[in-house]
């Protein structure tokens, strides 16, 4: 009898000190075993001008994001078979460069009044179906101008897209932009593949994979080059056991929680020099 007493008290008394434990705002010891995996946004750029690399991107494993440049030969067939597949669909925007590099059909320039500028965004969005959001190719100069960012975030407000900065430059104005009409937006924090060598293939990934875990969320671009669409075969099947999730961009970006958490990261990798990096 004495025994099964004391074993009742004991009880009580721990349910007690559980009750206290919650009401004194414990509970956070619970919460931190359900903490989101860190999460890890790929997106694939330059799609839409060639036909077979556009495929080998379309079918890479997992959410993977597919930024399509407008008016492409490819575009609207890219961006169909990637959305029966899962893919997430993005308008890759041509903008103007440093480096006067050609930009092709929907190139947005700051020559432009605001009435063609916004036009031919319009434009280049509806060359592409299935599109939920826009980054930048190339851009060093045009993303560094503030009017031109808010006509692009203008369109994209209106469109209720999100915007990714590619920042391919330091001084990219596009995410204050974006942030000032409360557009859900983030900037691109690794390229993988500004060198093609597999060390660096290799360097561009561990370096997301730090970001991912200690920021809790990573943004990496890749292209269409075959070592890239390899490596990432390789590799994006390896991310779980890594505990790290693969999302599309809208997933991470409209995730309140993910976003919160979200400090902006110091950049190691500088975008300043436009002929390094001409996406
Ligand atoms: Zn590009």
């Amino acid at each position: 009898m004495q025994k099964t007493f004391l074993s009742a008290t004991f009880t009580f008394a721990s349910l007690t000190s559980l009750a206290l434990l919650s009401l004194l705002g414990f509970s956070h010891l619970a919460a931190a075993e359900e903490e989101p995996q860190p999460a890890m946004v790929v997106i694939i750029d330059d799609l839409g001008d060639n036909l077979k690399k556009g495929l080998a991107a379309v079918h890479l494993p997992g959410p993977v994001t597919l930024a399509i440049m407008p008016h492409t030969p490819f575009g609207p067939r890219l961006a169909q078979a990637g959305h029966q597949l899962g893919k997430e669909i993005m308008l890759h925007a041509p903008m103007e460069n440093h480096a006067g590099m050609r930009l092709g059909p929907g190139g947005l320039t700051s020559q432009m009044s605001e009435t063609t500028f916004k036009k031919i965004l319009q434009d280049g969005i509806a060359s592409i179906p299935h599109v939920e959001g826009i980054n930048n190719h190339m851009g060093s100069a045009l993303t560094e101008k503030a009017q031109p960012m808010r006509w692009t975030m203008d369109i994209v407000s209106g469109q209720g897209l999100y915007f990714i900065d590619s920042r391919t430059s330091a001084k990219s104005q596009a995410l204050a932009q974006a942030q000032a009409q409360n557009i859900a937006s983030q900037s691109r924090d690794v390229f993988l593949d500004n060198d093609l060598a597999p060390a660096a293939l290799e360097k561009q990934f561990q370096q997301a994979l730090r970001i991912a875990n200690r920021y809790g969320s990573v943004i990496l671009i890749g292209h269409t080059y075959p070592a890239s669409i390899q490596f990432l075969q390789d590799n994006l099947p390896k991310l779980d056991e890594m505990g790290i999730r693969l999302v599309s961009a809208s997933a991470l970006l409209y995730d309140v929680e993910q976003a919160h958490q979200r400090p902006e990261v110091q950049l190691a990798q500088s975008n300043e020099d436009p002929n390094a990096h001409p996406h």
